[in-house]
């Protein structure tokens, strides 16, 4: 029996296929490459030490899913494939939908005619809009959300539940990701954002490897301790060995549909995040205060405490390990 990971080469699903497969899990990944290289399956391998299939293919094409269906005995899937880019999302709606809320659909389709009914989704604290609450439970109210991307994570919630709701034979986890960050220690995979990256922590290392100029520090006047925004940025190994635990969740308990936040629980602002990478790494971050950007929200960190009771999951690495893997990552992959 084998776990299926659409998406299964990028930045979050890479790590994951690793953490599957050293928990003795077999794995089939597809992906069609248009965020993310070849070269991740290799890396991945030479991490484990295990091979496992591989489909390139666009998770949207009903017949070569079927065939992958067909081909092996898929026990769940653990869905990783979308568009992920919020700014983009804005500009090209109709392929955000498409991609992540057509694609899903047709996924639970095919799952429902092969009568495989686990399934793990990777959503996001966007979900939650501006929280008006802080640390953020998974009780609190969702919606509001600010750009197309997030909608389709929201969209994507409320089909999941419909469909165990229609039938309450599925077995579905939700995981609500806060703000993913960090590399495998070995450097071989990380994040590979194309262009110029939106995210803070891949501007940083970008500056501190002098492929960027400067960071622009968006907005110090927010009502936290510092003005900067403030977030939960969690490490991404610590993410992955969060979905074998929810895969274990759904394997020994009766089936429902389960909603986790996966956060450390501590939020950092942006300037924390500076200090703190040039701690760790003894580089140098050149920034400036620049505008807020819009659509940003003051402050958003998770209250972790439902993920660590009913998964036995908790965030282990710190802050410092974040920086210093992402720095890692990086150095080995900056030409
Ligand atoms: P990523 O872009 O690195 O990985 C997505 C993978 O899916 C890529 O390898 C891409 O090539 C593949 N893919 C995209 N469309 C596909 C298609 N139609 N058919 C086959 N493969 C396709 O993104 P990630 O950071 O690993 O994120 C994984 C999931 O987690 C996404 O759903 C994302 O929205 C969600 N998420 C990410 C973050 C984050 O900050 N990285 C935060 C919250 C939620
Ligand atoms: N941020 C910043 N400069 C950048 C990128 C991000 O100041 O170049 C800030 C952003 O305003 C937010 C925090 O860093 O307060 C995290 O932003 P990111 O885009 O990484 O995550 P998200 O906004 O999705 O939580």
């Amino acid at each position: 029996m084998a776990i299926l990971l659409p998406g299964g080469a990028g930045y979050i699903g890479a790590h994951t296929a690793v953490e599957l497969l050293n928990s003795g899990k077999e794995i089939v990944i597809i992906d069609n490459f248009s965020n993310s290289k070849k070269e991740v399956l290799e890396s991945i391998k030479q991490i484990t030490g295990k091979d496992f299939k591989f489909y390139e293919m666009d998770y949207r094409n009903r017949q070569k899913l079927e065939k992958v269906f067909e081909e092996n005995k898929i026990e769940a899937v653990l869905n990783f494939a979308g568009y992920k880019a919020v700014g983009e999302s804005v500009q090209k709606p109709l392929e955000y939908y498409d991609n992540n809320i057509y694609g899903a659909l047709v996924l639970l389709e095919t799952m429902k005619k092969y009568n495989v009914k686990k399934f793990i989704f990777s959503s996001s604290a966007t979900v939650y809009g501006d929280p008006k609450v802080i640390p953020i439970t998974e009780e609190c109210k969702t919606g509001e959300t600010t750009n197309p991307y997030g909608t389709t994570k929201l969209f994507i919630e409320q089909i999941l539940k419909d469909t165990y709701n229609s039938d309450n034979s599925w077995d579905i986890c939700i995981l609500r990701y806060f703000n993913p960050v960090g590399a495998h220690e070995s450097g071989l995979i990380g994040e590979e954002p194309q262009g110029i990256p939106n995210n803070l922590m891949p501007y940083i290392v970008r500056v501190a490897a002098g492929i960027l100029p400067e960071l622009s520090i968006f907005g110090n006047d927010y009502d936290t301790p510092d003005g900067t925004g403030v977030r939960d940025y969690i490490h991404v190994v610590d993410l992955a060995k969060g979905h074998v635990l929810a895969l274990d969740k759904l394997d020994k308990e009766k089936q429902g549909l389960y909603i986790y936040n996966l956060g450390t629980g501590t939020g950092y602002s942006v300037l924390d995040m500076v200090k703190s990478f040039e701690k760790a790494t003894g580089k140098k971050v050149a920034y400036k205060i620049a505008p807020r950007r819009a659509g940003d929200i003051a402050k958003c960190y998770a209250d972790p405490k439902k993920a660590r009771e009913e998964l036995g999951w908790k965030a282990e690495k710190t802050l410092d390990d974040m920086c210093k893997d992402s720095w890692n990552y990086i150095s080995k992959h900056k030409n």
